[in-house]
């Protein structure tokens, strides 16, 4: 069992998953990092080391920033790296998962994609390293959801960002988390 752990970690490291387990991470523990803030907002997304949180409006957007670097660091040691870099609040959807496409329609047609053993197997494979079980649990469902999506927006025919490689749907050669990261701004 050692052994198979070893070979499987090895493997992670080498897709290079390990900053991408440990960016997931945060969404799994966010209202333990922020307490009560978590009320008022949601990690959306991470970008190149960017962390974009969901707050109601730009009145939430300027507060978050007083705590700011307390956040960053809360996370970082968390995460055990300076993974995170910095932070960028913006108005959105709060209190909910992060995968817009998942509600009405839209919504029952990523949740019917199926993945394949394969897939699933790799979620395993990469949900591994947590220990507690229910935390393992929610992991899994972020990642699986994340794999649906993906597809879909492959269906959908997405391109990917030049900069990030991620897909997205609009007529920009970047996609919007880059854009916002060249215009350097906290708040957006
Ligand atoms: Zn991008």
């Amino acid at each position: 069992m050692e052994k198979l752990e070893k070979i499987l970690r090895t493997r992670i490291r080498k897709l290079g998953l390990d900053t991408r387990i440990k960016e997931k991470t945060i969404f799994l523990y966010w209202e333990d990092i922020v307490g009560k803030l978590s009320r008022f907002s949601t990690p959306a997304f991470v970008n190149q080391g960017v962390l974009f949180v969901n707050v109601p409006n730009s009145v939430w957007a300027h507060n978050m920033l007083i705590f700011k670097h307390e956040i960053l660091n809360r996370i970082n040691s968390r995460l055990g790296s300076k993974i995170i870099k910095d932070i960028r609040f913006k108005c959105g959807k709060v209190g909910v998962r992060r995968f817009k496409g998942f509600d009405g329609e839209t919504g029952k047609k990523i949740e019917s994609i199926d993945l394949t053993e394969k897939e699933l197997a790799k979620v395993d494979a990469i949900a591994f390293h947590i220990k507690d079980e229910v935390l393992r649990e929610r992991f899994k469902e972020i990642v699986v959801k994340d794999l649906k999506y993906r597809k879909w927006k492959l269906q959908q025919k997405w391109k990917p960002c030049v900069e990030c490689k991620r897909l997205h749907d609009e007529k920009h050669q970047l996609c919007y988390y880059c854009r916002s990261i060249n215009n350097n701004n906290s708040v957006i």
